[in-house]
């Protein structure tokens, strides 16, 4: 079996990855990963996943970073302004 050039992240850096909110581990889903906690959507751009919070689609029911779980488990250190 060859090797193709694959333009996913590839399985080790998806463990290295986690919610920068919670530190909870991420699953790919097409073209983002998405946070098994608390859900919000990193687009994955150029083989690279953006892990901004900011720039991030939160998931429906979540009107601010504060609804998250990751956030309510208190790790997360983010300016809710
Ligand atoms: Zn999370």
């Amino acid at each position: 079996m060859q090797e193709d050039d694959v333009t996913m992240p590839s399985k080790d850096l998806l463990d290295l990855l986690v919610c920068p909110l919670g530190h909870a581990p991420l699953r790919e889903e097409g073209e983002s990963l998405v946070c098994t906690r608390c859900g919000p959507r990193f687009a994955i751009k150029d083989d690279i996943p953006n892990m901004l919070i900011e720039e991030a689609t939160l998931p429906e029911g979540c009107s601010s970073l504060a609804d998250l779980p990751c956030v309510k488990a208190g790790d997360a250190k983010v300016d809710l302004g």
